[in-house]
């Protein structure tokens, strides 16, 4: 009796045991593919994760259809990370495993395929069971894998389908929309007859009077006597500054053979620079700090101002790891900062740089996944997004968290709700490698690790280049409002500071955070948001109440009719917006063009990197963009940024507001006179005493810090208390009160530590479900796993009550 262990790609916390041959035992491995049968019709790509001989005693073990690998292409490592994560951030193993993979290599019976379009298909290349799935696709435009198992009579599919995506004639349904193009280069050679000095004297002759033509031909000698490689059209027209069409002429003619080659998808080719990377005496000695602290310390923390030249210090460093054959992972924060940042590692590394992200298509994403898998050289460095974590390395060294602060690297749906920092630190330790955090403004537990010795601490405090951390001038919005010096949102300050850089030609970057429209009650004279006395975080206004709630403990009152702070009656709701600036810069500076940076502007796979490359080649004069501009981008022409407003920051009901507030804006301010010339910041504010714009203003993180970690003990916050949120929904109110004021109540009485709520969030209902979510805090001096272990039996109990099995639960560890 033969049996396999495996993970399915559903929300199921259980593996599964299934019956193999004997043979198959012997041949099949920890990590291989299998399709297998579930449930009454379907069929679903399983992970193998042990091959045993223990009969399950609960059910009778079904037949594995097929196995679909020759060789394992998920690694043990892989899998006990996958453990891990599941464990830690409490979700179904079956939501780690789908959320890991790239979803070609997940086929199941409802996923939809398509023919891809405009290819040409050469039907005699065709197998007799690819052919008839070409077929039916030529008459339906797709076909559900469940619908090609009919058509082939048979239940080992998954093959066929696979081959038929990797010739690239099928799709799946989901990438359709993306217009994917083969990288096919297109080459041209001489027909060999030319090849001779006889052959090109008579050719030469018969172009006599083709002029053009016979440039062509000269530059293609040229090119082929200094390097020895083949010839791509496009540098053969570019060295002999000459157009595609002559090219095509002398193809007609049959003097050149055109040919094609499939280049890698994901290749930069990056050309390796010849130029030296110099650190400055500081990098230096932070660099040599790292290594001291890596050899004690599994995690070093490098805090280094703005523009103090981190980047570079990766790069040294990974030159080392790279040197030793070791893998290397780059995590950024946001997928659209990969362009920036592969240009910077290519010119060092050529083409050594893979990258891997969402925004790719399935065929890219497995072509780096198989690379990652072989150890090949074409991916020793990986950039990604938190997703690339999910690789299969096989001999990773180090892992680089560039802006470990950003709340982005935690994934907030579906399961798992990772930490993409916390889980590489993790991933780190099962390949005894090394991670480096780097952060202008780090996180208040990274910081907290780092002060308390968990992690190593390396501190750079001058920018590179000795450049001067940029000016910052904080204009008082209610003086502003009260002496009429505002036009719209500008104060006349910042008008004039605009004016100043523009006439200099140089750029100017306008900050307005994207929660300009959050539901908060403000006093328009005195800038006074009301604050909940338990947790330290604003009321949010719940206008169908009109009330003033907090998200934390409930606690609420009914919507005030004057300011609680100067008795002023006249109170808004209202936020405002990045267009709405940018329409009033269209009046302002009527002569300059303006940008917007904003969730609108960058859809599509490349609109990020459109508006950073116009920015970047001065096409535009004025910026006005949301929180990406605060993700560590190197602008060497711009002198002024604008904070357009700080307080709807500050106010945020969320108790890391300030320390994102601190972080954001002088994230922000980093942005400002990166080259020689010192920048200038101008930050707009109702408080302009507030403690975290003061500590803005003079560059003091460690005040920041200090106040914060004050604030997070007193009020049991992270990195004090771990936090985990559990959110509840359904579509019927009464019953998800009833079933979140159940669990509440098993829970506070059970669990010996703070559970708050069941409290009803701002936004109470989304797609018309509605929501409640609970708190719960886990002090120090509890057992971070023994409580999880109980809150999962807790909610094992509320799933066995009838009434509230429909009732959604999801569960949120760290919550950010
Ligand atoms: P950070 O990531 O710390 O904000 P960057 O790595 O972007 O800073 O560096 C800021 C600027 O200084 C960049 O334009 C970078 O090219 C330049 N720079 C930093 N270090 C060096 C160096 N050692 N040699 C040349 N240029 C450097
Ligand atoms: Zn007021
Ligand atoms: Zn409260």
């Amino acid at each position: 009796m033969h049996f396999v262990e495996v993970i399915l790609p559903l929300s199921l916390a259980k593996t599964f045991t299934y019956s193999i041959s004997e043979t198959e035992y012997y041949y099949i491995k920890k990590g291989m593919r299998l399709a297998v049968p579930f449930g009454k019709s379907k069929i679903y790509t399983a992970l193998v994760i042990e091959v045993h001989q223990n009969k399950p005693t609960l059910y009778e073990a079904r037949e594995i259809h097929q196995i679909l690998d020759e060789t394992p292409i998920v690694t043990e490592i892989q899998i006990a990370h996958w453990q891990w994560i599941a464990s830690y951030y409490m979700c179904a193993i079956g939501d780690v495993y789908r959320g890991a993979m790239p979803s070609t290599l997940l086929l199941e019976n409802e996923t939809l395929i398509s023919q891809k379009a405009d290819v040409f298909v050469d039907e005699s290349l065709l197998s007799d069971d690819e052919y008839l799935i070409y077929q039916a696709l030529q008459l339906q435009t797709s076909l559900k894998v469940q619908e090609i198992i009919s058509i082939l009579n048979k239940k080992n599919i998954f093959p066929v389908i696979q081959k038929l995506i990797d010739k690239n004639i099928l799709v799946l349904q989901e990438e359709m929309q993306e217009s994917y193009k083969p990288k096919l280069v297109r080459y041209v050679r001489l027909y060999s007859k030319y090849q001779s000095d006889q052959g090109l004297g008579e050719l030469l002759e018969t172009l006599k009077s083709a002029n053009k033509q016979k440039e062509i031909v000269l530059s293609y000698f040229q090119l082929r006597a200094t390097d020895k490689k083949p010839v791509t059209v496009k540098k053969l027209v570019e060295a002999a500054n000459s157009s595609s069409a002559i090219v095509r002429a002398l193809i007609d003619k049959e003097i050149f053979e055109e040919y094609f080659v499939q280049h890698d998808r994901v290749d930069f080719s990056g050309k390796k620079g010849e130029k030296q990377l110099l650190l400055s005496e500081a990098q230096q000695l932070a660099f040599m700090e790292i290594k001291n602290s890596f050899a004690q310390k599994e995690v070093c923390l490098l805090h280094g101002v703005t523009s103090s030249g981190k980047t570079e210090i990766y790069i040294k460093l990974i030159e080392e790891y790279l040197a030793t054959g070791k893998q290397v992972l780059y995590l950024l924060p946001e997928i659209a900062l990969t362009t920036q940042l592969v240009g910077r590692l290519s010119a060092y590394f050529g083409n050594k740089v893979a990258v891997f992200h969402s925004k790719y298509n399935n065929n890219e994403r497995i072509e780096v996944w198989n690379q990652v898998l072989k150890n090949s050289e074409k991916a020793q460095i990986v950039i990604g997004a938190r997703s690339a974590l999910f690789l299969p390395f096989s001999n990773l060294g180090l892992l680089i968290v560039d802006e470990e602060h950003e709340q982005t690297f935690k994934q907030v749906d579906p399961a798992p709700r990772y930490h993409a920092r916390d889980a590489a630190i993790v991933l780190a330790n099962f390949y005894k490698a090394k991670v480096l955090l780097g952060s202008a403004t780090p996180s208040i537990e990274t910081f907290f690790n780092a002060k308390s010795e968990k992690y190593g601490l390396v501190e750079i405090t001058k920018r590179y280049g000795n450049v001067m951390m940029p000016e910052i001038e904080l204009v008082d919005l209610k003086d502003k409002y009260f002496r009429k010096k505002m036009t719209g949102h500008f104060s006349d300050v910042l008008i004039e500071e605009i004016g100043s850089a523009l006439s200099l030609g140089e750029q100017v970057i306008l900050f307005q955070n994207r929660r300009g429209y959050s539901p908060l009650l403000e006093c328009m004279t005195c800038g006074h948001v009301p604050q909940c006395q338990q947790c330290d975080v604003s009321l949010t206004y719940h206008k169908h109440k009109n009330q003033l709630r907090c998200h934390y403990c409930g606690y609420s009152i009914a919507k005030p009719t004057h300011c609680h702070s100067c008795s002023s009656v006249d109170l808004t709701t209202k936020g405002f917006g990045t267009e709405q600036i940018q329409q009033e810069l269209v009046t302002l500076f009527p002569a300059h063009k303006i940008g917007r940076m904003d969730q609108d502007t960058t859809r599509g796979k490349f609109g990020f990197e459109k508006i950073i490359d116009s920015f970047k080649n001065k096409e535009i004069d004025i910026l006005v963009g949301t929180q990406m501009l605060a993700k560590g981008l190197d602008f060497d022409n711009v002198s002024l940024v604008g904070i357009m407003n700080a307080d709807n920051m500050l106010f945020h009901p969320d108790f890391r507001a300030f320390e994102r507030s601190f972080q954001m804006m002088t994230q922000v301010s980093g942005r400002s006179g990166r080259s020689e010339k010192r920048g200038k910041v101008i930050i707009q504010t109702y408080n302009p005493n507030h403690n975290t714009i003061q500590q803005v203003t003079n560059n003091d993180y460690l005040g920041m810090y200090k106040e914060q970690l004050y604030d997070r003990q007193i009020y049991k916050y992270p990195p004090y208390f771990r936090i985990i949120k559990v959110t509840l929904k359904h579509r019927d109110f009464e019953k998800l009160k009833e079933g979140a004021t159940w669990l509440y109540q098993v829970m506070s009485q059970n669990l010996n530590i703070p559970v708050l709520g069941p409290e009803e969030p701002g936004i109470n209902r989304i797609r018309n479900e509605y929501i409640r979510t609970i708190l719960i805090k886990i002090p120090q001096s509890s057992s971070v796993a023994g409580t999880k272990k109980t809150i999962q039996k807790m909610l094992n109990s509320f799933d066995a009550v009838a009434q509230y099995r429909a009732i959604k639960v999801s569960v949120n560890v760290d919550f950010y």
